[in-house]
């Protein structure tokens, strides 16, 4: 068993719910203290495209051509994403049951 570097706690599956937003189901899957402010912290979470997500803004205000990433993203996919698929039995993530929401198209 690996554990983050920077401090961050395995969510383990199926102790918080998932959300589905835009068609994509993000479960939560490890939380991250704020290096600045103790009292925040950080979410990272297993989306069912195959990729993680954060809610910090290195990983919300970036993205580059190569995909978004954030200290956060990168300590779990070499840490603690092991095992969070193996308490997950090493099922993906699944797929959204919700259409995504239409686009509505301005001007038209
Ligand atoms: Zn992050």
């Amino acid at each position: 068993m690996s554990s983050s570097r920077i401090g961050g706690t395995l969510i383990p599956p199926g102790s918080h719910p998932s959300n589905q937003v835009g068609g994509k189901v993000y479960i939560p899957a490890a939380s991250y203290p704020s290096k600045s402010d103790p009292t925040k912290g950080y979410n990272v979470c297993e989306v069912s495209d195959g990729t993680t997500s954060c809610d910090c803004m290195g990983w919300t205000r970036r993205n580059p051509p190569g995909g978004r990433t954030c200290r956060h993203t990168q300590d779990y996919e070499l840490t603690l994403r092991a095992d969070w698929n193996a308490l997950n039995n090493g099922l993906p993530v699944p797929h959204a049951t919700l259409a995504p929401e239409p686009v509505v198209q301005a001007g038209k």
